[in-house]
């Protein structure tokens, strides 16, 4: 059989959006870099994945079965590592995706971790506390031969959150016959959790607007001030929320925020302490007072300084890219901003903080959390906040030295950092057999 067919499209993980749209920046990274074709041949597919049946009885005695996926797509630096997430959309394919993206997050931020993901296709709203337990517990029983401290560590993910990490280390270490934390991260606390975990993405997301005012400065281009600038935030959820508080308190006006409920808004900037705990007596952001209710759409297309897309993957995309108009924009989700309308921003001079970079501060202070585990030595919450800012001041240096090196989009930076490193170790270890 001869090779050099060019990359085949593969009918089995193609299917959602999001595996295609990780593919073409693959691709595009490995041809600006030049990426030797055998690497990128092995690195556009993932390693391994299980499908699972999950069935649980719902309150009202039925049974009914859900559909389970964890995927690992290259554990060549480490254990796979990568959240769960409870989502009516989840499929193989989109799991496959986001599993890719864990890949080249871990890689580029220099964690000695491989790329995963897992998901469950459940609307986490319609389940009571019984039966995302039990859905919970399942799942991990199903898959339990593929995951473990030193195979593949999953962490909380969108629709799921510290409880579900609870449930799934107790079920392991029910199965084991002894506790078992490091199996997965984002635990509470009280069972090994890391302090600083909880807000550790939208924490990060922040220092990397930070970082990305004064790159912007040093080089000579206009920038906008983040005390008293401008920002909406799409998701206030888990990143979200904490990525609109740390702005605000850094002087930010956080002018739009929104949830699936929709959104609200305040010109003069809305008090983000106050409307957290509006969030938390109602559950959505409609309804506060001080605000006038806007629609995501419109929250999108604000003129604002800074936009953080923090909900779901997809939410910019050709159809309305043409609308945004601020001048930062930070992914704090898995892929809001679409291969093509992240080129027709950059084309207008937006500046944008890829979600390998800008959302890492999540599997960061996860391997933190492994770590501390592994010693049974805990750290302060200073010290986990100033060694996230450490190793995610120096992930954003050498994008952006990629960036200007390259002179290409700053995904691509992004991709090329960690594809870069990848690379070299995937060389390195060989092809088996
Ligand atoms: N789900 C988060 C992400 O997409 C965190 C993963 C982790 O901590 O392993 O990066």
């Amino acid at each position: 059989m001869s090779g050099g067919d060019g990359y085949l499209s593969s009918h089995l993980w193609d299917t959602s959006d999001l595996y295609r749209n990780a593919v073409t920046e693959l691709l595009e990274a490995a041809n600006v870099m030049k990426l030797d074709p055998n690497i990128a041949e092995r690195l556009r597919v993932p390693k391994r994945a299980m499908i699972v049946s999950v069935p649980i009885r719902l309150d009202d005695g039925h049974i009914k079965t859900f559909e389970g996926y964890r995927v690992q797509h290259n554990m060549t630096l480490g254990p796979g590592k990568g959240g769960i997430r409870f989502h009516p959309e989840v499929n193989l394919s989109e799991v496959a995706g986001l599993a890719m993206l864990m890949t080249f997050k871990c890689s580029l931020v220099g964690l000695p971790l491989g790329g995963a993901k897992g998901g469950i296709r459940v609307d986490p709203s319609q389940l009571s506390r019984q039966e995302a337990q039990a859905l919970m517990r399942r799942y991990t029983t199903e898959i339990n031969m593929i995951i473990g401290p030193d195979k593949d560590i999953p962490a909380p993910d969108v629709g799921t959150d510290s409880r579900h990490m609870a449930w799934m280390m107790d079920t392991f270490s029910q199965e084991k016959g002894f506790a078992v934390p490091g199996v997965v991260t984002g635990k509470p606390i009280e069972i090994g959790g890391s302090l600083g975990r909880a807000e550790s993405t939208g924490r990060g997301v922040v220092y990397t607007i930070q970082y990305a005012v004064q790159f912007l400065k040093d080089n000579g281009k206009s920038a906008p001030k983040i005390d008293g600038g401008t920002v909406a935030v799409h998701g206030f959820g888990k990143v979200g929320a904490v990525a609109a508080e740390e702005i605000y308190h850094l002087g930010a006006k956080v002018v739009a925020v929104s949830d699936a409920s929709g959104g609200i808004y305040n010109k003069n900037g809305l008090n983000i302490p106050d409307v957290m705990k509006w969030v938390e007596k109602n559950r959505v952001v409609a309804g506060y007072k001080e605000a006038e209710p806007i629609s995501n759409d419109e929250l999108l297309a604000l003129p604002v300084d800074f936009l953080i897309p923090a909900a779901i993957d997809g939410v910019i995309t050709m159809k309305n890219v043409g609308r945004v108009k601020a001048k930062i924009i930070a992914e704090g989700a898995n892929g809001p901003i679409t291969a093509d309308a992240m080129k027709d921003l950059e084309g207008r001079g937006a500046f944008i903080i890829p979600d390998v970079l800008c959302n890492a501060g999540g599997v960061i202070v996860s391997y933190f959390e492994w770590v501390q585990g592994i010693q049974n030595f805990f750290w302060s919450e200073t010290e986990v906040n100033n060694k996230l800012a450490e190793v995610m001041s120096n992930a954003f240096k050498r994008v952006t030295d990629n960036y200007l090196k390259y002179k290409c989009g700053m995904k691509t930076a992004a991709l090329i950092t960690g594809v870069d490193r990848l690379n070299k170790a995937m060389l390195l270890r060989g092809l088996f057999p």
